[in-house]
């Protein structure tokens, strides 16, 4: 009975933790998102950034592909909490494909899947979850690629860059970016797709946050929050 009733304390701790971060945010930023319209809600893809074998950007013993998959999970529960239709491309240490000779053609592979996943519905809004990392490692801060292939890309990566800038990062004055081809998912994605990069990972200071829970949680908030805004401005 223990094992039952741990998890389910669990769950209601969590909501309680994200209610009061929500509560938190609505003081903080001018127009929080009303959670339950009566449009019809999209379909969201959480797509947890790299995984299995492609660890993404490593420093030290920090993984991306580690701190990707945390805050896409707390994005995608905070999302399902608030009513939404949520999918994530991996919920474990996997690539979505372990097909292919070498690495380069796995990843290649790993790669369609996902493509596949972003088109599988034309009610898909993708959000694609990654760490950057710089040779300078001055630079930080929430840095947001939106697809070119649909106009409503750029009004969702507008509504979690405001989300971000609003809730955890005053000082952030990066302005949203086209993905060119280096980005081949959004780059061929025919749905409203975004891809966050959280932060970086060779900034020390912000390396030190992205690691912790608490901190995971606050991203996940600020890009739940910027969905939710996102489905009420279209
Ligand atoms: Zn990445």
């Amino acid at each position: 009975m223990l094992k039952r009733i741990l998890p389910a304390a669990g769950v209601l701790l969590g909501l309680l933790v994200f209610a009061g971060l929500m509560t938190r945010a609505a003081a903080q930023i001018p127009a929080v998102a009303t959670v339950f319209t009566t449009k019809e809600m999209p379909h969201i893809l959480i797509d947890a950034g790299h995984g299995g074998e492609d660890g993404g950007a490593v420093v030290g013993s920090v993984l991306e592909k580690q701190i990707n998959l945390a805050i896409a999970q707390d994005a995608a529960d905070l999302l399902t909490f608030c009513g939404f239709d949520v999918q994530m491309t991996r919920t474990g240490d996997d690539a979505l494909s372990d097909e292919g000779a070498d690495v380069k053609q796995r990843k290649y592979n790993d790669m369609k899947q996902r493509l596949a996943l972003y088109n599988a519905s034309p009610q898909n809004v993708v959000i694609s979850v990654h760490q950057n990392k710089f040779s300078n490692a001055s630079s930080h801060g929430m840095q947001v690629f939106y697809s070119p292939n649909n106009d409503k890309s750029a009004v969702l990566a507008e509504a979690i860059r405001r989300a971000a800038v609003g809730m955890l990062q005053p000082d952030n004055t990066r302005e949203n970016k086209a993905a060119g081809k280096d980005i081949y998912l959004l780059k061929n994605t025919v749905n409203p797709a975004v891809l966050v990069e959280c932060g970086f990972l060779s900034n020390r200071e912000e390396r030190e946050k992205l690691v912790t829970d608490a901190y995971q949680k606050q991203v996940a908030l600020a890009i739940a929050t910027g969905l939710m805004n996102y489905h009420n401005t279209i």
